[in-house]
């Protein structure tokens, strides 16, 4: 597809939105009221692509594709964790630190 069509069908369907009031987010899917979606100045609609709710969940939580990235990070933070509270009953063991 040429720049110019994916031009051409993106401006059509901010019209569309537009004049029903109405946009299909980008993430969930749904038709949602302009108003659902937060505003960007500059977009085709002056709206953003995911609707409120989405874009909410889209910063908690990780994209499928990330979930298992996510997952090894979580570990791997839980390790560093016990790794610093077991260095820390050592540093207290030994007087060095106190509790
Ligand atoms: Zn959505």
């Amino acid at each position: 597809m040429f720049m110019g069509e994916r031009l051409a069908v993106r401006q059509e369907r901010a019209e569309l939105a537009l004049e029903i009031g109405r946009k299909i987010c980008g993430r969930c899917g749904e038709a949602k009221e302009l108003e659902a979606f937060r505003p960007r100045k500059d977009s085709l609609d002056g709206r953003r692509g995911l609707c409120r709710v989405c874009e909410k969940a889209k910063a908690t939580e990780p994209e499928p594709e990330d979930r298992e990235r996510f997952a090894r990070w979580q570990k791997r933070e839980a390790d560093f964790d016990l790794l610093v509270e077991k260095m820390r009953r050592e540093l207290v063991r030994s007087g060095i630190v106190e509790d």
